[in-house]
């Protein structure tokens, strides 16, 4: 035999093993819950985020204080996808999605320590989560999709705590409204809720428009500032005759051609604009440009006129208003038209935007936020999607649970009386899950300031005495049916935390190598068993 040495890998690959491999992602996987922990509920605090051009964002919210921090470590990456799972699958519920995440890898490294292999923790853990999502079926409650006072406290449930607290009682009433007008069949597609900002007043001038506002201004001066009894022409062509894209060069020899080439150029455009006035229009979005003769024969007819609408836009006006959205003008007749009783242009603040409005019936509209700043305006806008991703997904499920902590109480509960029906060690696992989901009641209260040792102890009392809908009231600060305040929540927040966060966990346990290639700036896993790289703040 030979003794050279076996070379496997180039030498800057970077090789973490073992525990110290599994060491290293669980602290990193901690370090992430630990930090959005202390937002947690609605007493829980918020984070100032200062981007590297000192931009500021003033937040609650798991998945945009992730997001923001720009995470290099692995598994630390692992985690803020969970976070985006949630955010996508439910529109809420990303710091308990987390949370959650984070309990089960640091209770996992109890049971590593007392010398239990990872395949039965990691097993454990499977069959809990399993477990868990059918106790969650079977308690939580249905709903009627017409009990609009249902909707409305979940949406304020999602909004408890935030920027919107002071007016969550409006902004419910404007996201259920909202949502229940662009249902259609029983489906529902958020696109058609475009939220736009106003700077200028304040939050509680946030408003529903049925119809469209637009960032848009309108092209002349001379067009009138307000259209009644709207009729509008949606188009995705230019009104013009060069295109823009492609350079035209056309050799003229003599004065009289110039200005034949001329007329013949105003002639189109002519003909252009008295098939758009014969339709009967009065108003045109256009997704692309309108040439300076056009604007101005459209303002002499009294015309009103946005250009370089964005396609998204445009379908969304087309939504509406019943337009229909035309590529040839020759199509354009008055069956194209949308109505909106009025189309006005306004100044908000240092924004000019255009409103639609009065629309009937439309199968999509805006959600207008108003406030002071742009931080928060973007604030009240998180904490109001919260709000449409729950009563969007209760809706879907027809399923509902109660806050609190109490869900969390009792399926733990029931999770501990299956895992003594366990005879392996794996009961020890489905007893960590247990208590990884006590975290979250636990960190309710310990972010209100009150002793989460008590407050365990009195709910788990409660539960064991049959009351199932007994959670943490953080208005009262007392132990009560939860259900009777009003504390609801989609159960699909739940059972895709469960099954995220329960993924997450057992895909990290179940790694002991880790062979970073030192390509990129992350450095990879350069301090093995140290700090994670990218959560130390030097990257
Ligand atoms: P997430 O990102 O997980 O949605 P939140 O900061 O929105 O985090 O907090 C959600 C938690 O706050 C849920 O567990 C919910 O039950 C709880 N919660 C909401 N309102 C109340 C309340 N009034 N009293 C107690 N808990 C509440
Ligand atoms: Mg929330």
């Amino acid at each position: 035999m030979s003794d050279k040495p076996v070379i496997l890998m180039p030498e800057d690959i970077q090789r973490i093993m073992g525990k110290d491999a599994q060491r290293n992602n669980i602290l990193a996987a901690k370090m992430v819950a630990e930090v959005v922990k202390t937002t947690l509920g609605p007493k829980g605090m918020d984070k100032m985020l200062v981007s590297p051009t000192n931009d500021i964002i003033v937040t609650n919210d798991g998945v945009t204080i992730l997001e923001e921090m720009q995470i290099e470590h692995p598994a630390a990456k692992m985690m803020v996808e969970i976070a985006r799972t949630q955010e996508n699958e439910v529109g809420d519920g990303t710091t308990t999605a987390v949370m959650i995440a984070g309990k089960l890898l640091e209770n996992a490294e109890k049971l590593l320590d007392r010398k239990i292999h990872p395949t039965i923790i990691t097993k454990g853990y499977r069959i809990a989560a399993e477990k868990c999502q059918e106790i969650l079926k079977d308690i939580s409650l249905k709903i009627s999709p017409e009990d609009e006072n249902i909707l409305k406290q979940i949406a304020m449930t999602a909004m408890t705590g935030k920027g919107a607290e002071d007016s969550k009682e409006r902004f419910a009433e404007i996201i259920v409204r909202a949502v229940k007008q662009i249902q259609t069949k029983g489906k529902i597609d958020l696109s058609d809720i475009k939220i736009e900002k106003a700077k200028g007043e304040g939050i509680r001038d946030t408003e529903l428009i049925s119809g469209i506002v637009l960032d848009k201004e309108k092209v002349s001066a001379d067009m009138p500032l307000i259209v009644s009894d709207a009729r509008i022409a949606l188009i995705d062509f230019p009104l013009e005759l060069k295109n823009p894209e492609i350079d035209t060069k056309i050799s003229i020899s003599s004065p009289d051609q110039l200005q034949n080439f001329i007329d013949q150029e105003e002639r189109t455009i002519k003909k252009m604009v008295e098939k758009v006035v014969n339709s009967g229009a009065n108003v045109i979005f256009c997704q692309k440009g309108i040439d300076d003769f056009a604007q101005y024969l459209l303002s002499k007819e009294g015309i009103y006129a946005c250009r370089r609408v964005a396609k998204s836009d445009l379908e969304k006006i087309s939504k509406a208003t019943g337009g229909k959205i035309v590529s040839n003008l020759n199509e354009l007749t008055h069956f194209e038209l949308g109505d909106a009783q009025i189309v006005e242009e306004v100044k908000q603040g240092g924004d000019i935007l255009t409103y639609i409005k009065g629309c009937q019936n439309p199968k999509a509209l805006t959600i207008l936020i108003h406030g002071g700043t742009d931080h928060v305006i973007d604030e009240i806008e998180r904490a109001i999607k919260d709000g449409i991703g729950d009563v969007v997904s209760s809706l879907k499920t027809g399923l509902v649970v109660p806050g609190g902590g109490a869900i969390e109480i009792e399926i733990a509960r029931q999770l501990r009386i299956f895992g003594q029906t366990l005879s392996g060690r794996e009961q020890l696992a489905v007893e960590e899950f247990a208590s990884a989901l006590e975290f979250i009641p636990a960190t309710l209260a310990e972010n209100a300031g009150i002793d989460p040792i008590d407050v365990l102890t009195e709910l788990k009392f409660k539960h064991d005495a049959g009351e199932r809908n007994f959670g943490l009231n953080l208005f009262t600060n007392k132990i009560e049916n939860v259900l009777e305040a009003r504390i609801i929540e989609p159960y699909k927040i739940k059972s895709q935390a469960i099954s995220s966060a329960s993924e997450v966990a057992i895909m990290i346990l179940r790694i002991d190598d880790v062979i970073a290639s030192s390509g990129g700036k992350s450095g990879g896993m350069r301090s093995a068993g140290g700090f994670p790289p990218g959560m130390s703040g030097e990257y």
